[in-house]
């Protein structure tokens, strides 16, 4: 498990490696509250003060992090996180490494999603359990015109289809060696539906580790994408009439090697703590579907037709509810939360899931039978006959819905849960001033 103490003989490795490999920068990473990846580089001669910590930065900079009158912090850094970038533009090696933010007094910075994730996986530790999370990050590949991104592909490619329709097949291939040159363990790489979409799925970790990885895979991509003169997209759903890009997030709750939801006697297989985790996902989906999809466009990947979750249900079978529980059991069993996008900050979206899944378990939430029939077909009286509710059609009802669920205030504290609100009411506000092409489409000669 990461944890950022340093640990002195960890410190000397890295230094000791960084000098052998001649690392002449490092990156000290780390994200804002809307997940974007921000860093400080610093030269070799401040290699040893910025693992122990002693890098400070001005973050009223940086997006809904600080309150100007506090903007001193410093990175501290996670040392198992140091790995060396496998490219290099300017023909110097470069290193990275993922940091916490701290005040000047040495507490955790408030604003911290990194550290939002960490409490809450304290409180799952607290009650024995450690989350494995793995996720199924989509994405799309365009081309660029004079240096900006198309939505234009060639590719014509559909589910698993092979050379040569598949254009994006070699640069998919040089994202997974670079990944694999990060330490990531890949364990498959395909595309998906819609032309140009991909989907690359790496191991599953540890909570902490896992967001860590989503946030360095999507920098990956787009860095080697970008070398081959194409734009990689996480934007959820870029092109009208398509599927969209999913971040599919199997999740599971282990108590040193055993896994708690898997319960040999019990019904499906699966535990009683199982069941009530996923009482919590569906309890808390609507409170938490504006961190996992924080867009504007996240909710236009929602709607029915394109394998993407439209309805708060559960199934052990079918592939179309917002929870769906995979097949396999014993180590493997996990279930599968269908709602997150790409797009989402990884740190929250997943403290914000297992903060879900734990209140379920507090709280004895049951989460229903099953709904093994494809919604997606069902009416709107046959889905309401079943009580099954919808996700909030967009990011405006998605607010609204965060603002009035306590448990995301208490899981992403007050600081991050107000900074964005507001920055994500702003976006809302913005895109309702907007006058779009199906607009003049529709109404312009009409009216
Ligand atoms: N692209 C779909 C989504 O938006 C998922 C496709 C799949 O099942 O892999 O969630
Ligand atoms: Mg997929």
């Amino acid at each position: 498990m990461t944890d950022s103490t340093p640990v002195p003989d960890q410190r000397q490795r890295i230094l000791e490696m960084a000098d052998r490999l001649g690392v002449k920068f490092m990156r000290l990473q780390f994200t804002d509250i809307l997940g974007a990846i921000k860093n400080v580089e610093i030269p070799d001669k401040r290699f040893e003060a910025a693992l122990d910590g002693r890098i400070m930065f001005d973050g009223s900079s940086i997006e809904g992090f600080v309150r100007i009158e506090e903007s001193d912090t410093y990175l501290r850094p996670d040392l198992s996180t140091f790995r060396i970038i496998p490219w290099a533009r300017t023909g110097e090696k470069v290193a990275r490494v993922i940091c916490d933010i701290h005040n000047p007094d040495g507490t955790p910075f408030p604003g911290c999603p990194r550290q939002a994730l960490k409490r809450v996986v304290a409180k799952a530790a607290e009650r024995g359990y450690r989350m494995t999370a793995g996720p199924e990050v989509e994405f799309f590949l365009f081309h660029t015109r004079e240096g900006e991104p198309v939505t234009s592909t060639h590719d014509a490619g559909g589910y698993f289809d092979l050379t040569p329709i598949d254009q994006g097949e070699d640069v998919r291939r040089h994202i997974v060696l670079a990944l694999e040159q990060m330490g990531f363990e890949v364990e498959s790489a395909h595309h998906e539906v819609a032309a140009g979409q991909h989907e690359i799925d790496f191991r599953y970790d540890d909570a902490l580790a896992t967001a860590d990885n989503v946030s360095t895979f999507r920098f990956v991509v787009k860095n080697i994408a970008s070398q081959h003169g194409l734009h990689a997209t996480f934007m959820p759903k870029p092109l009208v009439g398509a599927a969209g890009s999913g971040m599919h997030t199997h999740q599971a709750l282990v108590q040193g090697e055993r896994n708690v939801f898997f319960e040999e006697e019990g019904r499906w297989q699966l535990s009683e703590t199982c069941l009530f985790y996923i009482g919590g996902l569906l309890r808390h989906a609507k409170g938490m579907c504006a961190v996992t999809n924080p867009l504007v466009n996240s909710y236009k990947r929602l709607v029915p037709g394109y394998e993407a979750p439209t309805d708060i249900a559960w199934s052990e079978k079918n592939r179309s509810p917002l929870v769906r529980v995979p097949a396999a059991r014993g180590r493997a069993t996990r279930v599968e939360l269908r709602l997150p996008d790409p797009s989402c900050n990884p740190y929250l979206a997943i403290a914000v899931m297992l903060a879900a899944g734990l209140d379920g378990i507090d709280t004895r939430t049951d989460p229903g039978p099953p709904v093994n029939k494809n919604i997606v077909t069902m009416s709107r009286r046959e889905r309401r006959h079943l009580r099954i509710d919808e996700l909030p059609g967009n990011l405006s009802e998605a607010l609204d819905a965060m603002e009035k669920d306590d448990l995301m205030r208490e899981t992403l504290g007050d600081h991050i849960f107000e900074h964005f609100l507001e920055a994500k009411r702003e976006e809302w506000y913005d895109y309702g001033r907007q006058v779009g092409p199906w607009e003049v489409g529709r109404y312009l000669k009409m009216y």
